[in-house]
């Protein structure tokens, strides 16, 4: 960027117009809209004196003849202008260069000393743009996709909110909350709810969100959040939101960077995946962590991989909350599971393979054994979360419950990440795949008939032995 953008109060500012041509026209009409006082100069007894006579009635304008001079731009602030070419236009730039008056040669960003944006106004709102004078119809474009983007009744919602500003203040003493409480607010859910009603009822329903929030401050309010299985377009919009507005996201090792990318500049970010030094952080020292947080007021996030409600300890956080009275909510997310179905391909459940599909854990609490006897068998699709370091334990135990050696394997890892790899086989060569290509977590075994129907599993399976690196 290089101007700076600044809005300007056109009713204590004297603008001079030089010229009588369409843009001059635009430009006159545009300025008196916003208040200005305006002084037209012209050159001969032009048209324009009719175009403008209301508002000369009203004193919004005045007009003088002839060319450039000193006296005309007496108490004058800013400048356009229109058809002055030549001398004239020369003298007008010397001198308000010499006198520091702003001055805007309409489409000659180079004789300029400041440009006006492209507008979008809905009442109290603005959205300006600029390309720097470069590109002005790729302004204009743009300033049509704002035009749909930004609602008509806007303007009308912002004054309304700007009543209630007194009020705010007064009900929220912190900063840091009002400031949540208008990003509540301004949020796209909220926003939208509000447009939709009538006046009226966006008032009665301010108050009422001033009240619900009040109470939520309190004890502070937590969001356990599925952050999805790494892409972070795959996150749903009510997490995206969650990131942009939390005032701080304790999160897990499985949550990608890009997602983290999204949390505002000033949140706070609290990792409690990783091991520090040779101890990780327990369930009981993250839960602490959650409730002191909340407590502190803030917004509050946790962000799991995939969804919190899957293999996500996510019923000892809420038992936790509730126990201190913390209110809560969740946010689901796309599990492993099924964002590596759809970067594989892979028909978890098929009308002629599989009519059952079974999520469960590869390590079970104490290292019991799973008796896979009820999971085993055709028709049926089984998703091993936390599987690769039991791998040929799992592989020996199914086949034993009753998997045929030959079972249809797919082993994802870094499922929907830049850094994903996909491998078919078949279960007898489960733990040859993980060891021969080294799969780390996180990974996820997804066995049965239908994995036979994925993307690549053909060629894998025919060309090279069993194994194929999709
Ligand atoms: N709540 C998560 C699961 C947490 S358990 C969810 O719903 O997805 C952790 C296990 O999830 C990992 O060991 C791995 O098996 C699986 N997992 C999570 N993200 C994954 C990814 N991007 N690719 C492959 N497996 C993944």
């Amino acid at each position: 960027m290089s101007s700076l953008p600044i809005f300007l109060d056109l009713k204590k500012t004297n603008i001079l117009v030089a010229g009588t041509d369409v843009f001059a026209v635009a430009k006159i009409r545009f300025l008196l809209e916003l208040g200005a006082q305006v002084t037209s100069l012209h050159y001969e007894a032009a048209d324009i004196v009719k175009t403008f006579e209301s508002e000369k009635e009203k004193g919004q304008i005045k007009f003088i003849s002839g060319s450039f001079r000193p006296e005309v731009l007496k108490e004058i602030k800013l400048v356009y202008l229109a058809n002055v070419s030549g001398s004239e236009l020369g003298k007008f730039l010397e001198y308000s260069q010499k006198h520091n008056i702003l001055l805007n040669h309409i489409d000659c960003p180079e004789n300029s000393s400041f440009i006006s944006p492209a507008a979008v106004s809905r009442g109290s709102v603005t959205v300006a743009i600029s390309t720097g004078g470069k590109a002005p119809v790729l302004a204009r474009n743009l300033r049509q996709k704002i035009e749909q983007l930004l609602p008509s009744q806007i303007g009308e919602l912002t004054d309304l909110i700007y009543q209630f500003r007194p009020s705010v203040k007064k009900l929220i003493k912190s900063s840091s909350a009002r400031r949540k409480f208008w990003n509540k607010i301004y949020s796209d859910l909220e926003l939208g709810k509000l447009l939709a009603l009538s006046s009226q009822e966006r008032r009665s329903k301010i108050i009422k969100l001033l009240g619900t929030f009040g109470q939520k401050e309190k004890k502070g309010h937590v969001l356990l959040v599925g952050a999805g299985p790494g892409d972070p377009e795959l996150l749903t919009l009510k997490a995206h939101r969650a990131l942009i507005e939390a005032d701080v996201i304790i999160y897990d090792k499985l949550v990608s960077k890009e997602v983290l990318n999204l949390a505002r500049r000033d949140a706070c970010l609290i990792n409690v995946g990783k091991s520090l030094g040779d101890h990780s952080v327990s369930q009981d020292e993250i839960n602490k962590i959650i409730i002191d947080q909340a407590h502190l007021g803030h917004l509050t996030v946790r962000l799991k991989g995939g969804d919190p409600m899957i293999f996500g300890r996510a019923a000892e956080e809420i038992s936790a909350l509730t126990a201190k009275n913390i209110s809560y909510e969740i946010i689901p997310g796309i599990t492993a599971a099924i964002g590596a179905a759809a970067a594989g391909s892979i028909p978890l459940t098929h009308r002629d393979h599989s009519s059952q599909v079974t999520f469960v854990t590869g390590q079970l609490k104490g290292g019991e054994r799973r008796d896979w006897t009820g999971l085993a068998g055709k028709g049926r699709t089984i998703v091993i979360y936390m599987g690769v370091k039991t791998a040929k334990k799992t592989m020996n135990d199914l086949i034993r419950d009753g998997f045929s050696a030959h079972t249809p394997i797919g082993i994802i890892e870094n499922a929907t990440k830049e850094s994903e790899r996909r491998l078919y086989g078949t279960l007898e060569r489960l733990d040859h795949l993980i060891k021969g290509k080294n799969i780390q977590s996180p990974a996820l075994l997804i066995i049965g008939d239908s994995v036979a129907e994925a993307k690549d599993f053909s060629i894998a399976y025919e060309t090279i032995n069993h194994i194929k690196e999709a």
